[in-house]
């Protein structure tokens, strides 16, 4: 699609489109406070580990029930040695068709985030909490995100990335384990398994209520701040 009909496209969705900016004034400290979460990674995983056993072993998987109304499981798209690792909640019906993460309207507006820090979707990991999808978008059980989990947590031994964006409420509370809402989340950098967690909105959020667009920018800024830290 060229450049000029997409921006068509997204202005038609009422997606406002993402522009990349040199620098940014910051309003929020970026240099916010360290929370450091010491729990041991609770895996069961083989001992060595690699994508191709992974990815059979949620292609079949039928640990809970949603496996009986999916179409198909969503692993997650990307780069599998990516700097990157974005989760998301679950697939909707259009990631259940696809089999792809993210497709949809919101996806589109996550391509416009990551394009306005200077990524592509190709160059990181997307993911969700729950690869299949629940039934009408309800939000998972926590059995649900209990029998999931354990392929997320692979996934982020074999990617090691530098950052992961927990994108919207769910994720945020699933990763970090916490109930805590999402205003309280964000701002600061958490840590999972010693990588550092940065709380983002979620994009479909983001469509509902583009007012807190410039609060999504300080929370990518704050993600960006992060990789260069951690690259010293
Ligand atoms: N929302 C999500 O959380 N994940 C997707 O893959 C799509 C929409």
């Amino acid at each position: 699609m060229d450049n000029a009909l997409r921006l068509q496209y997204l202005e038609a969705m009422g997606i406002d489109v993402w522009v990349p900016r040199a620098s940014v004034q910051c309003e929020q400290s970026l240099s916010s406070e360290v929370f450091i979460d010491n729990a041991e990674p609770e895996t069961t995983e083989p001992a060595t580990d690699n994508w191709d056993e992974l990815q059979a072993e949620v292609t079949n998987c039928t640990k809970c029930a949603l496996c009986n109304t999916r179409t198909q499981t969503v692993f997650g798209a990307g780069n599998k040695q990516a700097d990157w690792m974005l989760v998301g909640e679950a697939p909707g019906q259009h990631e259940d068709e696809q089999g792809l993460p993210f497709v949809g309207n919101a996806g589109l507006l996550l391509t416009e985030m990551l394009r306005a820090i200077g990524l592509t979707r190709e160059e990181v990991f997307i993911t969700n909490i729950l690869k299949c999808r629940p039934p009408s978008n309800r939000d998972p059980h926590a059995d649900e995100v209990e029998s999931c989990n354990e392929y997320l947590q692979r996934q982020q031994k074999l990617i090691r990335p530098k950052i992961i964006l927990a994108m919207g409420r769910i994720a945020a509370q699933t990763l970090l384990k916490t109930d805590e809402p999402l205003a309280r989340l964000r701002g600061k950098v958490h840590t999972l398994n010693n990588t550092p967690v940065v709380v983002v909105y979620h994009p479909a959020y983001l469509l509902r209520s583009l007012s807190e667009k410039r609060k999504a920018w300080l929370d990518l800024q704050l993600a960006i701040q992060t990789v260069k830290d951690s690259e010293g």
